[in-house]
Order: structure tokens, then sequence, then C-alpha cells
């Protein structure tokens, strides 16, 4: 890595995504026949730094893999992808790990609550510059029911109210809404219409490009940072899969760089 350059690191899990295409689920014990397998990479957080990566940012990886043939593909696929790799360390020990926390030591911290728990440490309302959550998580930590950009606002109070700077909450194909502490009026980013394949991983690649408009354009209003990252998720949901669905820098329309 280049010490000079704004770099996003990424603390949080690494899976291999190990698909299955069935016609339904198997209930209970018993065995049906499957379409297709494919093994893919996953894991929240690798999947955010995948993507802020993919976009130009200087990226490294903070996590653990076991020392098996998953965990050595995941590294190269680390590497195939431009992330460091010095902190990506390998254990003979099961490996853990569900939830995913962004840290951004020299820009700012983004904190992503996934998967949501009612009862979070209140020390991550207030310790992070970014508290994103998606409309299901943002119902878990809140209890306010998240059907439109309105409740969103709701929600997104209540977690100001408890201590986070800035919420944002976002809403699949409605895009996302943003409350902050300097402006805690709730404003809705609609995203761009269009064509949904597949949306797994949509929130990861919505906030690794946030992680990287963050660290390489922290002149942006955050709402025009919001904007853009809602543009590049919409991208990602328009092809099947998790990482490979995430567009490249040159794949994108260069004025939003
Ligand atoms: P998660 O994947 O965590 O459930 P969301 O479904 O809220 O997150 O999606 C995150 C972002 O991805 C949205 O804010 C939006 O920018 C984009 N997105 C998701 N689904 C769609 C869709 N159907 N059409 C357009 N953009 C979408």
């Amino acid at each position: 890595m280049d010490p000079a350059s704004p770099q996003v690191v990424v603390v949080g899990s690494c899976m291999t995504d190990l698909v299955s295409i069935t016609p339904r689920l198997p209930r209970a014990g018993e065995t049906i026949h499957g379409s297709k397998f494919f093994i893919g990479f996953g894991g929240k957080g690798a999947n955010q730094c995948i993507q802020a990566s993919r976009l130009g940012a200087c990226t490294a990886m903070v996590c653990k893999v076991g020392d098996d043939s998953f965990g050595n593909n995941y590294i190269e696929n680390f590497r195939k992808n431009d992330v460091c790799t010095d902190f990506v360390f390998q254990t003979g020990a099961a490996a853990t790990g569900a939830a995913s926390i962004i840290v951004n030591a020299e820009v700012r911290t983004i904190f992503n609550p996934a998967p949501a728990v009612a009862d979070l440490d209140p020390a991550f309302y207030t310790h992070s510059d970014v508290f994103c959550c998606n409309e299901s998580e943002a119902e878990i930590l809140t209890g306010v029911q998240v059907k439109s950009p309105s409740d969103a606002g709701a929600a997104g109070s209540e977690l100001l109210a408890r201590g986070c700077q800035l919420v944002l909450v976002t809403l699949g194909g409605e895009g996302c809404v943003i409350v902050s502490k300097e402006d805690p009026k709730p404003k809705h980013i609609a995203t761009h219409k269009v064509k949904a394949v597949d949306t797994t991983g949509a929130g990861d690649s919505f906030i690794g490009a946030l992680a990287f408009f963050l660290a390489h354009y922290p002149q942006l209003s955050m709402e025009e940072m919001v904007k853009r990252s809602n543009h590049i998720a919409s991208v990602s949901v328009q092809a099947a899969g998790t990482q490979t669905s995430y567009p490249h820098r040159k794949d994108l329309p260069q004025d939003i760089f």
C-alpha cells in the first residue's frame, strides 16, 4: 500500500459462498435435486472491501481465514482485486464472525450493524461517523416498522437520539434516507429505476462505494456521495451473484468520479 494515498481499511467477515440452485427449499431431513452449484467469494466485510477496491480505492482487509484451500483461494481473490492482504491471517482453529465492522482510521468510520441485534451495545451508536443499515436492520434496532422512506426517517431519528452522528437507512429499490445531527430532517435520496435481477450484496456494494467516496472525494456532500453510491449499487443488482455483479470503475459512467 502507498501510505501517502487515502485508504479504505475494512475489518469484517470473509466467507466462501457455497451456492446451490434448487426449485424450492428442502424440508427438514429431505434431499432434493438441484440444477446448479457454484462456489463464490462473499462475507459482508470482504464484499465491501472489494467494491471499494474495484472503484480504485487503495484498500486493505483485516480478517482471519482458515488454513485450508478456501482460505488460500480467498487470499488469492483479494490479491487479484488489488486488496492488501498484509492483515489477512490464517488459523487452524474454526473461523467465526458474522457482524461486520468497517473502520477507516484515516478518514471517517462507517458502522454496518449486520446482522442486527435488538440489544446492540450502545457504544456502537456513538463511535462511528456513519451508521448505515438496511430497512430490516433499522426495524430490529429501533422497533419502528420500516416500509417507506418516511418510516426510515422515523427509525433514523431514533438512531440519532441514541447517539449516532449520521444515519443512512437503505431501502432497496427506493434508495436511501439520510438523517444527521447537523440536518435532522430526514432526506430521501431515490435511486435509479432498474430491472433488478439479483439484489444479494447490494447493501455491501453501496457501503463499499460510500467508503470509496469518503476516502477519495471527502469534499463531496454526504448527499452527493449517497447519490453516487446508490447509482453503483443499482448497477450491482442488474446482474446475478454478489461480487460477480460489482462494477469496475472502467464500466461506470466517468462523470460519477
Ligand atoms: P441490503 O442488501 O443490505 O438489504 P438494500 O436492499 O437496502 O441493502 O440495497 C442497498 C442499496 O442498493 C440501495 O440503497 C440501492 O441503492 C441499491 N438497490 C437495492 N435494490 C435495488 C433495486 N431493486 N433497484 C435499484 N437499486 C437497488
